[in-house]
C-alpha cells in the first residue's frame, strides 16, 4: 500500500488558512492565544515534514541519511509540540484557577519539548527511534516513546478538563472534550495504520473547527469598535497583579454622546465611538480597551508614568474639535481618571472600585482635569456604598425618622408651623447628616421612595395630632427629582386622602435648582397641588443663582431665606443692605418670608423689623423628634430637650 499524501496536504492548507485568519484579526496577547497559534504552526510544520518523508518512502525523493533524520525527526518533534501546545492551551483557559499545579505541569511540558526537539532530529546518530543505513530504513528501540509522549500530552488535557473544567462554560467544555477525543482516536488510528498519516489532518480539523469555537468565545474583542473589551481589560489587570507588577490605568469617559444617540439613534453613537477609538489608536501607543458605555481605558506599566499626562493632554486637545457624524456636529467633553496599583492600593477589588470612584469624581468636577484615585477616595467610596445600603434597607423597613423644626410666626407669636426634616440613623454609622445622604439618594433615584415615606409619616402625624396641637401647616421638602415625576401630584394627593388630612395642611418646599430641569412638569405638579389647596415655598433663597424671574413665573406663597444669606448680612453692611432690599422686594410681590438659621435674639429682632413673617432656627428650637415636638407645642415653646 502506498502512502497517502492528501491528508497532510489538506492539513497544511487548513492550518495555514486558520493561522492567516487568526493573525489578520487583532488578538489579545493572553497565553491561550499564544498556544493556539503555536498549535497551528506545529500542525503545518509536522504535516510538511510528513509529506517529505512519505515521498521518500515512496521512492520519489532520495535524501541522505542526515537530511532524512532531520526531516523525519522534524515530523515527530512537530507532532509532539502540537500535542503539548494543545495541553498548554487547555491549561491557559483555566490558568487563573490552576495555581501552582500549572507551574509543575509547565515544567514537565517544557522538559518534554526540549527533549523532543533535540533527540528526534538526532536519531540518525543515536539510533534511538529510527535510522537509515545501506539496507534502508530501520526502527530504533524507542520508537514507541513518540506515542508515550503524545499520551502524556493528552493525559494533561484530560487532567485539566476533569479537575478544572467546571470553570469553563458548558459549550467550551464540550468543545474541549470533543477535541481531546478526536486527537486520541487519530493517534490510535495512526499507530495502527502508519501508512495513512491522518493524525495531522485530525489535528488540523480540531484546530480549525473545535478550538475555533472555544477561541471565538474568548477573543476579548468588541467587534463594532474593533477594540479589546472589558473582559480583556480585567484579564490584563489580573496578568499584572499575578506578575506582581505595579501599573497605572487611565480611564476616560466621553460626554455628549448621549445627545447624538437620542437624536440620530444608536448607530450614530457607535460610529462616533469607533471613529474616536480609531483616532486614539493612530495617535497613542498601547492597547486601548473599550469598557462599555462611553468608557475607555489604557493600561501603563510603572515605567511609563510620564506618558499619562501626555495621553490626557492629547485626549483633552482632541475633544476640543467637534466631530461630524451623519452631518451633525457633535462637541464632546472628556472625563479622565487615573489609578495606580501597587503603592497605596494593592488589592484588585479596591483598585477597580477606586478607579470607578475617581471617574465619578472626575464627572463632578467643573473642569476636565485628571482625577487620581486615592486612599481617601476609596474610603469615601466605601462610605457611599454603606450609605446606599442603609438607605435601601430603611426604604424596605420604612424606618427613616422624621424630625420637626418649629417655625415661629411673628404676627401671632405662636409656633403655628414646622419643617419636616428627615433623619437617617444606623447602628453602625450613627446619624448620617441629610446633607450627605440626600445628594446620594438623589443621584440614584432612591429619593423618590424616601420622599414618599417621609410624606406618609408627616400625614400620619397630622392626621393624629395635627388639629389638637393647632398646627397650621407642615413644610415638606420635595427633591427636584420628585417634582420631575409627572404623576407626583396624584401620588401626594392620594396619600393626603388616605390619611384624611386637608390639603392646606401641607406646604411644599423646593429649591431653585429647578431652573435646570423640565419646567413644564414642575409647573403642572405645582398647579395641581395648589388648586387642591396646598402651597409652595421657594427654599434656600439667596444661595446660588437667586433669580427673581422664578418668583414671577412660579406660584410661590412663601420664600425661605437661606441661613447663610442671613448670617452673611449680620457680618457685613453691604450684605445687610441686600437682605433688606430682598425682603422688601419679596414682600412687595405678596409673598411671605421665612427666615432660616435664626440663632440669636438680635437676629430675630432685626429680621422681624425688616418684615419677615416667620422665623426658624436654633434660637427657638433644633429639629425635634415627634414626641418632643408635641411636648414643645404643648408647653408653648418650652421644652426640656
Ligand atoms: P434645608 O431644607 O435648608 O433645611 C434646613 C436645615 O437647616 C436643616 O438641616 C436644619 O436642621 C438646619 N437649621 C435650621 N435652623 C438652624 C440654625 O439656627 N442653625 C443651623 N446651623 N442650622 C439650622 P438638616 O436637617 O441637616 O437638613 C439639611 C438639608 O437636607 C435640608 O436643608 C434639606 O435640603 C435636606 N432635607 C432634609 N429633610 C429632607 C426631606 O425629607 N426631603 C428632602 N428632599 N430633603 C430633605
Ligand atoms: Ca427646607
Ligand atoms: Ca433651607
Amino acid at each position: 500500500m502506498d502512502y497517502v499524501l492528501h491528508y497532510n496536504i489538506a492539513a497544511i492548507v487548513i492550518s495555514l488558512l486558520v493561522i492567516v485568519l487568526f493573525f489578520s484579526r487583532k488578538f489579545f496577547p493572553v497565553a491561550s492565544n499564544k498556544y493556539y497559534a503555536f498549535m497551528g504552526v506545529f500542525v503545518a510544520f509536522s504535516s510538511f515534514c510528513d509529506i517529505l518523508c512519505s515521498l521518500s518512502f515512496m521512492g520519489k525523493i532520495n535524501y541522505n541519511p542526515v537530511s532524512f533524520s532531520l526531516i523525519f525527526g522534524g515530523y515527530f518533534a512537530g507532532s509532539i509540540l502540537c500535542a503539548l501546545s494543545f495541553a498548554l492551551y487547555t491549561m491557559a483557559l483555566v490558568e487563573d484557577k490552576m495555581g501552582s499545579d500549572a507551574q509543575s505541569i509547565k515544567i514537565i511540558i517544557a522538559a518534554l519539548s526540549v527533549f523532543a526537539i533535540i533527540t528526534y532530529p538526532l536519531s540518525q546518530i543515536t539510533k534511538m527511534y529510527f535510522y537509515m543505513d545501506n539496507e534502508g530504513y530501520h526502527h530504533g528501540p524507542f520508537i514507541w516513546s513518540f506515542y508515550g509522549i503524545l499520551a502524556v500530552g493528552m493525559a494533561i488535557v484530560l487532567y485539566t478538563l476533569v479537575r478544572y473544567g467546571k470553570f469553563l462554560t458548558k459549550r467550551q467544555r464540550a468543545a474541549a472534550y470533543f477535541a481531546l477525543i478526536i486527537v486520541i482516536l487519530s493517534i490510535v488510528f495512526q499507530a495502527i495504520f502508519d501508512k495513512i498519516p491522518i493524525s495531522n489532518f485530525a489535528n488540523a480539523l480540531v484546530f480549525m473547527v473545535v478550538l475555533h469555537t472555544l477561541q471565538n468565545s474568548r477573543d476579548y474583542t468588541n467587534y463594532k469598535l474593533s477594540l479589546f473589551d472589558d473582559t480583556a481589560f480585567y484579564l490584563q489587570i489580573d496578568n499584572y497583579i499575578r506578575a506582581n507588577k505595579s501599573f497605572y490605568v487611565l480611564c476616560f469617559d466621553l460626554e455628549g454622546v448621549g445627545f447624538l444617540e437620542q437624536t440620530m439613534g444608536p448607530e450614530a453613537r457607535t460610529e462616533l465611538l469607533e471613529h474616536f477609538g480609531r483616532e486614539c489608536k493612530e495617535n497613542l501607543e498601547g492597547m486601548l480597551f473599550y469598557l462599555g458605555g462611553t468608557r475607555f481605558a489604557y493600561i501603563f506599566d510603572s515605567t511609563r508614568k510620564e506618558a499619562i499626562e501626555k495621553y490626557a493632554e492629547w485626549l483633552n486637545w482632541r475633544v476640543m474639535t467637534p466631530y461630524r457624524v451623519k452631518g451633525i456636529k457633535v462637541t464632546l467633553s472628556i472625563r479622565i481618571a487615573v489609578a495606580e496599583y501597587g503603592n497605596e492600593i494593592n488589592d484588585r477589588e479596591t483598585f477597580i472600585n477606586s478607579l470607578r470612584y475617581a471617574l465619578r469624581e472626575a464627572k463632578n468636577k467643573a473642569s476636565q482635569e485628571i482625577v487620581w484615585a486615592s486612599d481617601k477616595m476609596i474610603e469615601s467610596y466605601q462610605r457611599y456604598r454603606d450609605i446606599v445600603h442603609v438607605l435601601k434597607k430603611q426604604i424596605v423597613e420604612k424606618s427613616f425618622m422624621v424630625f420637626y423644626q418649629p417655625i415661629y410666626c411673628a404676627a401671632t407669636g405662636k409656633f403655628s408651623a414646622a419643617e419636616a426634616l428627615i433623619r437617617l440613623y444606623d447602628e453602625k454609622m450613627g446619624f448620617v447628616p441629610p446633607d450627605e445622604f440626600i445628594p446620594i439618594a438623589e443621584s440614584n433615584g432612591l429619593i423618590i421612595e424616601i420622599g414618599e415615606i417621609v410624606f406618609r409619616k408627616v400625614c400620619d402625624f397630622l392626621s393624629h395630632e395635627g388639629s389638637e396641637l393647632g398646627i397650621d401647616y407642615i413644610e415638606v421638602n420635595l427633591s427636584m427629582l420628585q417634582c420631575m415625576q409627572e404623576d407626583l401630584h396624584k401620588t401626594l394627593i392620594e396619600i393626603m386622602d388616605e390619611y384624611g388630612i386637608s390639603y392646606d395642611k401641607i406646604d411644599f418646599e423646593i429649591t431653585e435648582t429647578f431652573s435646570l430641569t423640565d419646567q413644564n412638569i414642575l409647573i403642572k405638579n405645582m398647579n395641581a397641588l395648589i388648586s387642591a389647596g396646598s402651597s409652595f415655598a421657594m427654599d434656600d433663597y439667596g444661595t446660588g443663582f437667586s433669580n427673581t424671574e422664578y418668583l414671577i413665573k412660579y406660584p410661590f406663597k412663601l420664600v425661605k431665606l437661606d441661613k447663610i444669606f442671613i448670617w452673611d448680612a449680620m457680618k457685613d453692611d453691604k450684605a445687610m443692605k441686600i437682605l433688606e432690599h430682598t425682603v422688601a422686594m419679596i414682600k412687595s410681590l405678596d409673598i411671605q418670608i421665612v427666615a432660616e438659621g435664626v440663632e440669636t435674639k438680635e437676629q430675630a429682632g432685626l429680621l422681624m423689623g425688616m418684615g419677615c413673617d416667620f422665623l426658624q432656627g436654633f434660637l427657638y428650637s433644633k429639629p425635634l423628634q415627634k414626641e418632643l415636638y408635641i411636648q414643645f407645642l404643648k408647653n408653648d415653646g418650652n421644652v426640656n430637650q
